[in-house]
């Protein structure tokens, strides 16, 4: 993974945002002091509404923004952060019940509950629901559009919420320049999802492209040819992806990412995507007509070739073929001489997606294509089982550190690969991951 100047001084804006409402509240005139714990309650609960407001941003897929990171490092982000706001957040009641008891002391009736109160209450309420969710989606059975969908409603809730509950006990806020601050804040969270929402489909809406071939690949996979309808489309590079919406205009909520399989040397705005059958989305991929509009949001990640001069390592497994062949078939097209070997985890013979192509490419490149089957035919004589280290090490010429890798598959090959290439002494900034999963 590579973590640009890019990246750092984005984190750096990052913490500003978080840090200088905060500091700002303690300038100006000042509430009269109350005790540490009581304050020291209240900064968390800024920091944490803070924290939460931002989430909107890290998740709008600004390309200037993931680009140097990566999307999954975006992601993988987001939920880390996310949980520590939620900690803030609930931390800062909990501190507020235990040095002031008598807040727990019942009102009389429902209308002596100050509102400000009732909107932490809901805000805290729609957190938990929101990080439960979030967390054992899959245990709890949630499809992943109903799960989506519902985070986003949550999230609204919870940061509407803790705003409310801030304006409702106002304690920092008695300045118009403090509530500006915070009224200017609202404002631009609320404008990155309007962004994300409605700008950027409407964008979408005006570029769509069209489906022009629907070829059948081997291992359940299917691919998109797809071509832009009226503009001239994208450029993107090899091994990033797009996110794709099939049926529905791109203000659905929820759109599906894949790889771009093709060349990234197309000059006519061509994008191919290669689709395995996994659920619902996937399942219906074979079936679409030719001609049928779709749209592309892209291209993302950061997930690309890397220096010329080095040995490119591809390590892939299933369906996680697809940004290699995009920048095979990319480093084809440019007639690139760098040496590749792509070690490449299959279930069996039969399933092996861009197999024949593979085999025509080695004599274009100075390619070298290592196959290891799960379930091997009974006269195979290459590798059998799964991309392991040892795989690795009958393979790859020393020194290991030389080489740029690239690590695409089940969740499980890449944590293995990655701890295999660790051993093997090669540092993080030498391999480069490509998740298919963000949660
Ligand atoms: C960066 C990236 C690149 C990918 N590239 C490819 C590719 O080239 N070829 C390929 O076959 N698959 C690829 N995938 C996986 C692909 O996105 C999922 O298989 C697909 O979205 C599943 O949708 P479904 O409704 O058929 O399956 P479901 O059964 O609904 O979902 C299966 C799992 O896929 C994930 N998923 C489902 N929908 C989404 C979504 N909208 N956004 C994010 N994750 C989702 C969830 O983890 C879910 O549990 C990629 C994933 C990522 C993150």
């Amino acid at each position: 993974m590579k973590y640009s100047t890019h990246g750092v001084v984005w984190l750096v804006v990052y913490a500003l945002f978080i840090l200088l409402p905060l500091l700002a509240l303690l300038t100006g005139s000042l509430p009269p002091p109350r005790d540490f714990w009581t304050e020291f309650s209240a900064a968390l609960g800024y920091s944490g509404l803070a924290v939460m407001g931002l989430q909107f941003g890290i998740t709008a897929r600004f390309r200037y923004v993931t680009e140097p990171l990566g999307e999954d490092v975006i992601y993988h982000f987001h939920r880390r952060i996310s949980l520590f706001a939620v900690a803030l957040v609930i931390v800062h009641p909990a501190i507020m019940l235990i040095v002031h008891p008598q807040l727990l002391a019942m009102p009389t009736g429902i209308d002596a509950i100050p509102w400000g109160a009732v909107a932490a209450f809901i805000s805290v309420g729609a957190l938990i629901v929101l990080v439960i969710t979030a967390l054992w989606r899959a245990e709890l059975r949630i499809p992943y559009e109903w799960w989506h969908f519902s985070h986003i409603a949550l999230a609204l809730i919870a940061v509407t919420g803790g705003l409310l509950h801030m304006v409702g006990w106002s304690f920092y806020l008695a300045d118009p320049w403090k509530r500006a601050l915070w009224i200017g804040l609202t404002i631009f969270w609320l404008a990155l999802l309007f962004y994300v929402r409605i700008i950027k489909p409407l964008f979408m809406l005006r570029r769509p492209y069209r489906i022009t071939e629907v070829r059948r690949e081997r291992g359940d996979t299917t691919t998109l040819v797809m071509h832009p309808d009226g503009h001239e489309g994208f450029r993107f590079r090899p091994g990033q992806f797009g996110w794709l919406t099939v049926w529905g205009t791109p203000f659905k909520i929820t759109g599906h990412p894949f790889s771009f399989s093709s060349s990234a040397a197309a000059t006519d705005g061509r994008v191919e995507m290669s689709i395995r059958k996994l659920g619902d989305f996937t399942a219906g991929i074979p079936d679409i007509p030719v001609g049928k509009r779709v749209y592309l949001d892209g291209p993302y990640g950061a997930f690309t070739i890397g220096h010329p001069t080095d040995m490119h390592v591809l390590i892939a497994g299933g369906v996680g073929v697809t940004p290699m062949m995009s920048m095979i078939r990319t480093l084809a097209d440019k007639g690139d001489t760098r040496p590749i070997l792509l070690l490449y985890g299959s279930k069996d013979w039969d399933q092996v997606t861009f197999r024949e192509e593979l085999e025509a490419l080695q004599s274009r490149l100075d390619l070298k294509v290592v196959h290891v089957l799960a379930n091997p035919p009974a006269d195979w004589f290459g590798e059998s089982g799964h991309v392991s280290a040892d795989v690795l090490k009958r393979h790859l010429p020393e020194p290991y550190a030389a080489h740029e890798y690239f690590i695409c598959g089940p969740g499980v090959m890449m944590d293995a690969i990655e701890s295999a290439l660790s051993e093997l002494g090669v540092p993080m900034s030498k391999y480069h991951s490509e998740r298919y999963s963000f949660v």
